[in-house]
């Protein structure tokens, strides 16, 4: 499943889709970040998690590209 996603809302770099496991739980959870390392979104982004491995990613960039759960930069 190969999804669009737009680029970062703060400086314009492009953005990856992550899947990762929590690791106290093993559970897994997705996000999608900005690939500028100096940009607050390359760390602070939503984690989407409690479903399958298909369905948080599938979260993760739909609420990415409708610039959901992004926090505002201080
Ligand atoms: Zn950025």
């Amino acid at each position: 499943m190969e999804q669009t996603l737009k680029p970062c809302p703060f400086c314009g770099t492009k953005a990856e889709l992550k899947q990762a496991h929590y690791l106290e739980s093993e559970l897994p959870y997705s996000y999608v970040h900005c690939m500028n390392h100096d940009c607050t979104l390359h760390n602070n982004t939503a984690h989407f998690s409690g479903d399958s491995e298909e369905k948080n990613a599938k979260n993760a960039v739909t609420a990415w590209n409708l610039r959901e759960q992004i926090p505002v930069p201080h």
